[in-house]
């Protein structure tokens, strides 16, 4: 999950942007893609994936109207959901061909449950502390995160309120909903970039420690694909090209 999404990834360091990502394909999976190229993305790989998204999100059976977008976007992570833009990004800088494998191996799709838990977290934030009230939240209790509560987002904020309710002290989600807020209050300011410091190396801990984190992995592992299934599908695809 990140908060805000600084379009300028050149400059390497940028505080707006949480460290997430993890490359845990293997050295063969790694040698049979061809290097990445930062624009060429086929739409081919990226309507897949909306498929996927889609298929995913109704499977979850989660109300279509709060169903944020998903767009290519160049940044570091594999994907984020950016609380700012309501919108899932996807990184442009991948292959077509290892998107392709990540699309039929099913990695896309256990990286997109990981961020669909993000937008259900931030839902039980919204509803406990209310929509108007949260614009109040993020420039007070939520300053570092950098985050203008826009027309727009208030109107998603709104919608959501709309949609699912607010928590009350009653609510079977009262307890886990402060808890994410208080996560959400405490989410380490880690940056991404390539050389980690010890500095960030903590912070970066810390990151994987939090609630939000920790409750978002846990869907995510249920959808993780296995190492030799990945595998296989890479073989199976790097022959496909040599036809
Ligand atoms: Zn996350």
């Amino acid at each position: 999950m990140v908060m805000k999404i600084n379009n300028n990834i050149k400059s390497g360091y940028n505080k707006n942007i949480h460290f997430y990502g993890k490359h845990t394909y293997s050295n063969l999976v790694g040698k049979l893609s061809p290097r990445d190229i930062y624009s060429d993305t086929k739409p081919d790989e990226f309507i897949a994936l909306r498929n996927i998204y889609n298929d995913l999100w109704k499977n979850l059976g989660l109300p279509e109207n709060l169903k944020p977008r998903i767009q290519y976007k160049a940044m570091l992570s594999t994907m984020a959901f950016s609380v700012q833009d309501y919108m899932i990004y996807v990184q442009k800088r991948v292959s077509p061909f290892k998107m392709n494998l990540r699309n039929k191996s099913g990695k896309n799709k256990s990286i997109l449950r990981h961020e669909i838990e993000h937008v259900k977290q931030i839902w039980n934030i919204v509803r406990l502390v209310g929509a108007d009230n949260m614009a109040k939240e993020f420039n007070t209790n939520l300053k570092w995160l950098n985050i203008e509560v826009s027309p727009s987002l208030l109107k998603k904020f709104k919608e959501i309120e709309k949609t699912q309710g607010r928590i009350l002290p009653s609510s079977k989600e009262f307890v886990i909903a402060q808890q994410y807020l208080e996560a959400l209050r405490s989410y380490p300011d880690t940056s991404q970039y390539y050389g980690i410091s010890i500095k960030e190396l903590l912070e970066h801990l810390k990151y994987k420690k939090n609630l939000l984190e920790k409750e978002a992995e846990k869907e995510e592992a249920k959808y993780k694909p296995k190492g030799i299934k990945t595998l296989k599908i890479a073989i199976e695809e790097f022959i496909k090209l040599l036809k």
